[in-house]
């Protein structure tokens, strides 16, 4: 059993989409199962369409809309010539319910998030169709399914959590039977639905863990996801043009650069893999044969130093206003406030009086955390941060003197912020 995931770079355009085909028919000797994501930048522009009917911003809206449609129907264009009847007839569909959608929007001056899952889950679900109905033209044997029917969640709209033990019986009795040797299934990443059947999502950039839920739940022997790059870099090539391709990471190494930072995988997308032995292989799409990196339980024993940054950081000095010692009970306190306003920390670090916390700059980030903690604690902040960690550092990488609000060596791995 072969799971494989596609993100919206490999379906950006026609031409994408065929190179697809050969993919997908160089792997389906096996049963195997295919997630893709919103062609391109697809999500982003309807997250724009959404907003631009809150802020009531009609014609604009009006306009998006017809941009997002248009650029799917040149794609169908180029791709199907004259033979478009079944696809445009369900995507005629699609368009008039994304349409009623941001009227709702416009009459509400607001899109609660139910509404955000609703509307951003057009994207795969055009995507998929189209690929899906291209790749069963040529081929004659691809089966769409609806994500939905089988990963099921909670009502957390926008970052909805999955219900394991339904999606894995859902996956096992009404997907398994469905896969096949020489065919070819293909489904969406990043959607799911509640048990009464309302569409949510799991998260910007979630179809990696949408297809590592998949690969968990069917015992998958390997899971691989297509990127436009030649595998997981050790650094950003575009901030260090000396940046390699890795051949291999352990689970774990995988976790860590995604936590602190790396954008290659979706955080979530190991924990599953990891727990059954899945291993996962990053491949390009542009140099099908070309090996990729294989993320397993097996650590890359060249010990090559990772790179990774996160950019616009703010730093919190919480230091309790009685000047009592940061001990446990108040560390407690403050991380029992902090989990309250669903934030998460990236780095801590604690002195005698103070608690540093480093976290990802947002709107409200900072009147949350005060309204939970002035009561207690003095809060000084800084802003315009960039956490950078290097696993596998050398002396070459430490900091020099210059002032950095917090650095921390755990292990192989030392964190700075500045
Ligand atoms: N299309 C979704 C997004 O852009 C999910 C994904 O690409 O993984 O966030
Ligand atoms: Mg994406």
């Amino acid at each position: 059993m072969l799971v494989m995931k596609l993100g919206g770079a490999s379906v950006k355009d026609a031409a994408s989409v065929r190179n697809v085909v050969e993919i997908l028919l160089n792997y389906n000797q096996q049963p195997c199962i295919v997630i893709i994501s919103a062609m391109h930048k697809t999500t982003n522009e309807l997250e724009t369409l959404a907003k631009l009917a809150a802020d009531g911003k009609e014609s604009r809206a009006i306009e998006q809309f017809e941009r997002i449609k248009n650029f799917h129907l040149e794609i169908v264009d180029d791709l199907f010539g004259t033979e478009t009847q079944a696809i445009s007839n369900i995507l005629d569909a699609y368009f008039v319910e994304i349409q009623r959608l941001v009227e709702g929007i416009l009459l509400l001056g607001e899109f609660p998030a139910l509404m955000y899952d609703r509307i951003v889950a057009f994207g795969e679900l055009i995507s998929t169709r189209i690929v899906a109905a291209y790749v069963d033209w040529i081929t004659q044997k691809c089966l769409w399914l609806d994500a939905r029917d089988f990963i099921k969640t909670d009502m957390q709209y926008g970052r909805a959590k999955v219900i394991w033990t339904i999606t894995g019986e859902n996956i096992e009795q009404k997907l398994k039977p469905q896969l096949a040797a020489g065919k070819i299934v293909i489904t969406q990443g990043f959607i799911a639905a509640t048990l009464q059947g309302k569409t949510t999502t799991l998260g910007r950039e979630g179809s990696d863990f949408s297809a590592a839920i998949f690969a968990y739940c069917l015992n998958a022997e390997k899971m691989i996801v297509w990127k436009d790059v030649p595998g997981v870099m050790n650094a950003d090539p575009k901030l260090r043009p000396d940046a390699v391709k890795m051949d291999k990471l352990s689970y774990e190494q995988a976790v860590e650069m995604t936590f602190y930072g790396a954008t290659v995988i979706h955080p979530k997308t190991i924990q599953p893999l990891y727990t059954k032995k899945i291993p996962l292989y990053v491949k390009s799409f542009n140099n099908r044969e070309a090996e990729g990196t294989c993320i397993s339980a097996e650590a890359d024993d060249k010990k090559t130093p990772i790179y990774i940054s996160k950019p616009n950081q703010i730093v919190l000095k919480i230091t309790p206003t009685d000047f009592s010692f940061m001990d446990e009970e108040q560390v407690q306190y403050v991380y029992n406030k902090i989990t309250f306003c669903g934030l998460k920390a990236n780095m801590s670090q604690i002195s005698a009086i103070s608690l540093y916390l480093c976290f990802d700059d947002k709107a409200s980030l900072l009147k949350d955390i005060e309204a939970e903690l002035l009561d207690r604690f003095k809060i000084e902040s800084q802003s315009g941060f960039t956490l950078s960690t290097v696993i596998n550092f050398t002396d070459a990488d430490k900091p020099s003197a210059n002032f950095a609000p917090m650095v921390q060596f755990v292990g192989n791995k030392m964190c700075v912020v500045k």
